[in-house]
């Protein structure tokens, strides 16, 4: 409280007051405070909102050791004295210990910094009072000139009979082993990262979509090598698929579709149905802000909400992809603008580069080869390495990598990149910087190889 100003109407002031102490809140607040200003944070659940606690953190620990897994079921190929593809067991609870041990760590180094810059954080919900008005649960109000809506985005299950019976990815990273069968309804990044972690870690997984393929925003070519390699390590991929309802019968859950079959026994279904904004009860129609139909509050390019002084970053306004890095991103750069004389800073959504961590994983930045004939037509060049690296084929495994290059004009413009294939979650940041600066294929064969590695098939594709 030391960094407020408290008067006698219990009215604490503050430069900015951010609603949300996750990835973009607390960025905010914190390059607030950089540049010298007073500022409160409100958030009722643990600091790092679904990033740290319930999404990226705990999901890339989930992911190593899945990752961990299949690479030991190669090792006897390597000469290892292990059965080939054995099922090792795995101490499911202990490994969540350890995963949990280092989020704490995350929340202890967030209070660290917060009481260093003199950042008020209060364990409560906030609602909007008016433009510059903030009141906590208990009553108390604070008031700002910019306030921050941060307040993220939360897993929705679909509207049909039985949807509450039920998971969603909240509810994974409580489980404590993997359910033998698991039914997964979904094809975008969250049921592909969970469908290879579990299926990786003991489950059967049958992963149901809507369309014929996964992950719609991804290069098509790439996804069908994704799903071959799926099939391959034992998913059932199950294609134009409506679920009409769940229930629970002797065998388990069931399923029922749209089409009158219907599909049992799995100890397991996991909604991976998209996101919604956490706007219910934030005060939004005190100060004049409607959310589109999606559930997004509108902002400008600036972050700026219809409401003057009132910003919005991250989930909660869906503003370029509803990523970690880009909500800290857009944070960082509105508070450049309004405190640290920054006049033109703001978000640049074009080229983010992001993965899917699926196994192997999967990265990408720039236009698919669909978007790019979209835009260019004819003069779109596609180059493209489809090769089994060498691990793979040192362990006789014939699961494969795809790199792709997307690039147009007469001086070949890199527009995309593509990769499917280990370390490609590593690999892309870097090249993600030279698509960026405006790369050639020619910029890419110009840098040596390095060798042997998969990264090198990037500057050498043809
Ligand atoms: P996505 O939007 O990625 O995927 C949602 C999937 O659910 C789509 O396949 C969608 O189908 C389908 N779907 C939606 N409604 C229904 C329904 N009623 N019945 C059946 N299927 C339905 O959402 P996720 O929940 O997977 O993830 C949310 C966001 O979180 C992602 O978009 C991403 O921005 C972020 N994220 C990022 C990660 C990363 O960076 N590695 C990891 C996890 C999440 P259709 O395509 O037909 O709409």
């Amino acid at each position: 409280m030391s960094a407020a100003r408290h008067d006698d109407s219990a009215l604490l002031h503050f430069d900015l007051i951010v609603l949300g102490g996750g990835s973009g809140g607390l960025a905010a607040a914190f390059r607030a405070a950089e540049h010298g200003q007073r500022v409160a944070v409100l958030e009722p659940q643990p600091l790092g909102g679904t990033c740290v606690n319930v999404g990226c953190v705990p999901k890339k620990a989930m992911w190593l050791a899945a990752d961990l897994r299949l690479r030991m079921g190669q090792a006897a190929r390597f000469g290892f004295d292990l059965p080939i593809d054995t099922q090792v067991a795995f101490d499911w609870p202990s490994f969540i210990t350890d995963r949990q041990r280092y989020i704490h760590m995350i929340h202890e180094s967030y209070r660290t910094r917060l009481d260093r810059d003199g950042i008020l954080v209060l364990p409560s919900r906030g609602r909007l009072a008016g433009r510059d008005r903030v009141e906590c649960e208990d009553g108390t109000c604070l008031t700002a000139p910019h306030i921050v809506l941060a307040a993220g985005s939360h897993p929705q299950r679909p509207d049909i009979p039985g949807a509450a019976l039920g998971a969603i990815s909240d509810d994974f990273f409580r489980w404590c082993e993997a359910p033998p069968r698991v039914a997964i309804i979904g094809g975008g990044y969250i049921a592909i990262e969970l469908a290879g972690v579990l299926q990786a870690l003991g489950s059967q997984v049958d992963v149901f979509v809507r369309e014929q393929r996964l992950l719609r925003q991804a290069d098509a070519e790439l996804v069908a090598q994704l799903q071959e390699n799926y099939c391959q390590q034992g998913i059932d991929l199950v294609f134009g698929y409506g679920l009409k309802a769940l229930h629970r019968d002797d065998d388990g859950l069931r399923l029922e579709a749209e089409d009158g079959t219907s599909r049992g026994g799995y100890d397991e279904v996991m909604f991976a149905t998209g996101r919604r904004p956490n706007t219910a009860d934030l005060g939004l129609d005190t100060v004049g802000i409607t959310p589109d139909a999606a559930g997004n509050i509108p902002v400008d390019a600036w972050q700026a909400t219809p409401a003057p002084g009132v910003y919005a970053v991250g989930d909660i306004c869906g503003c370029g992809p509803t990523l970690t890095p880009v909500a800290i991103a857009a944070a960082r750069r509105l508070c450049d603008r309004l405190f640290g004389g920054k006049p033109d800073a703001k978000l640049d959504a074009d080229n983010v580069p992001s993965v899917v961590f699926s196994h192997p994983p999967l990265a990408m930045v720039g236009m698919t080869e669909a978007q790019a004939r979209a835009q260019y037509g004819a003069d779109v060049h596609i180059y493209r390495s489809n090769f089994r690296p060498m691990r793979e084929a040192l362990a006789e495994s014939s699961q494969r990598s795809l790199f792709k290059l997307v690039c147009t004009g007469d001086e070949r413009r890199v527009r995309g990149i593509h990769l499917l294939g280990d370390a490609a979650d590593e690999i892309l940041q870097g090249f993600a910087v030279a698509l960026k600066m405006g790369a050639t294929l020619d910029d890419l064969h110009d840098t040596i190889a390095i060798h042997p590695t998969s990264a090198e098939e990037v500057v050498l594709m043809r």
